[in-house]
C-alpha cells in the first residue's frame, strides 16, 4: 500500500503531483502514488499559491511571460498586506507596493495603488523600485524549495527521500515546523534580458524563453544542496542539514553567495 511521502498516510492518491508547479511551465516532472491528495491540496493552497503570487518567482514568471494554465498573460501584484499578522513579518516599510503586467508584445508595464509612490515616480524623485523579501516570503520560499528538492530526490531514489535524513525538511515543507527560518543562500547572475533569446528560421522569428532551472548536488558528501534558478535569482537550500556551514559557499566559487538566515529568537 502506498504511503505518503510527507504525512505517511495511506492516501487517497487520485491526482498526479507536479514536482514543479504546472503554472511555471512544468508538464513532465510528475509523481504518482507518492504525495496524497490532502498534502497536494495543502501545498497547492498554502505554499504554491503564495509563492506564485508574492515572491521573486512570481515576479520572474510575469517578467518572462510564462502564461497561466488558461493561456492568459501573467500579472503579479507584489503589494504587501496592510498589517502584519502571523509569526513571520510580512510588512517592510522600504518595500514599494507594485504590480506588473506582461503584454503580448513582450513588454512589461507596472502600476501601483499607492498614490504617494505614484507621485514620486512621476516627479522623478523615485528612480529605483525596491522589492523587499520579508521573512514571510523567505519562509514560504524555503518550504517550497524543500518540497521540490525532496520530490526530485524521490524521483530517482525513493528510499533516500523517505529516510530520516530529510525528516526535518519534509516537516518544514508540509507543516512549517522548524525553529526560525530554514537558511537560504542566494546569488544573482546575468541580466534580465539573458533569459529571452531570439532567432530566425524560414518560418520567421522564434523566441525562446528560459523559465527556470534546478540542480541537486551532494556537497562534500555531507550536504544535499538544491539550487533553483529563475531569472537572475539563484537560491540554494541544504535539504538535510539546516545549519548554514560556510563550506557550502565554497561549492559555488564563481558566485557571491549571500546567506539569509534568521533564528527563532528574532521573531519574538
Ligand atoms: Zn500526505
Amino acid at each position: 500500500m502506498a504511503e505518503c511521502l510527507f504525512c505517511s498516510s495511506n492516501g487517497l492518491f487520485s491526482t498526479v503531483e507536479h514536482i514543479i508547479p504546472e503554472s511555471l511551465g512544468n508538464d513532465d516532472l510528475l509523481l504518482r502514488d507518492t504525495v496524497c491528495d490532502s498534502c497536494q491540496n495543502y501545498f497547492g493552497k498554502e505554499v504554491e499559491q503564495f509563492v506564485l503570487a508574492k515572491t521573486p518567482l512570481a515576479f520572474w514568471r510575469t517578467f518572462l511571460g510564462i502564461k497561466t494554465k488558461k493561456g492568459k498573460n501573467p500579472a503579479v501584484n507584489l503589494s504587501q498586506p496592510k498589517i502584519d499578522k502571523g509569526v513571520f513579518p510580512s510588512v517592510h516599510p522600504a518595500h514599494d507596493n507594485m504590480e506588473f503586467i506582461y503584454h503580448d508584445d513582450g513588454s512589461l508595464s507596472f502600476g501601483t495603488e499607492d498614490l504617494e509612490l505614484e507621485k514620486k515616480i512621476v516627479s522623478g524623485e523615485k528612480e529605483k523600485l525596491i522589492l523587499v523579501s520579508t521573512p514571510k516570503i523567505l519562509y514560504m520560499l524555503g518550504r517550497f524549495f524543500c518540497k521540490v528538492g525532496i520530490e526530485l530526490i524521490y524521483s530517482y531514489n525513493p528510499e533516500l527521500a523517505k529516510s530520516g535524513v530529510f525528516e526535518k525538511a519534509r516537516r518544514y515543507a508540509r507543516f512549517g515546523e522548524f525553529n526560525g527560518l530554514w537558511p537560504l543562500f542566494h546569488f544573482s547572475k546575468g541580466e534580465p534580458s539573458d533569459f529571452r533569446e531570439y532567432r530566425e528560421d524560414e518560418l520567421g522569428l522564434i523566441e525562446n524563453v528560459h523559465c527556470y532551472s534546478y540542480h541537486l548536488f551532494l556537497c562534500i558528501e555531507q550536504y544535499w544542496l538544491f539550487l533553483f534558478s529563475m531569472g537572475t535569482d539563484n537560491w540554494i537550500i541544504s535539504l538535510n542539514d539546516p545549519f548554514p556551514n560556510p563550506i557550502i559557499k565554497e561549492a559555488f566559487p564563481n558566485n557571491k553567495l549571500n546567506l539569509i538566515w534568521y533564528t527563532q529568537n528574532e521573531f519574538k
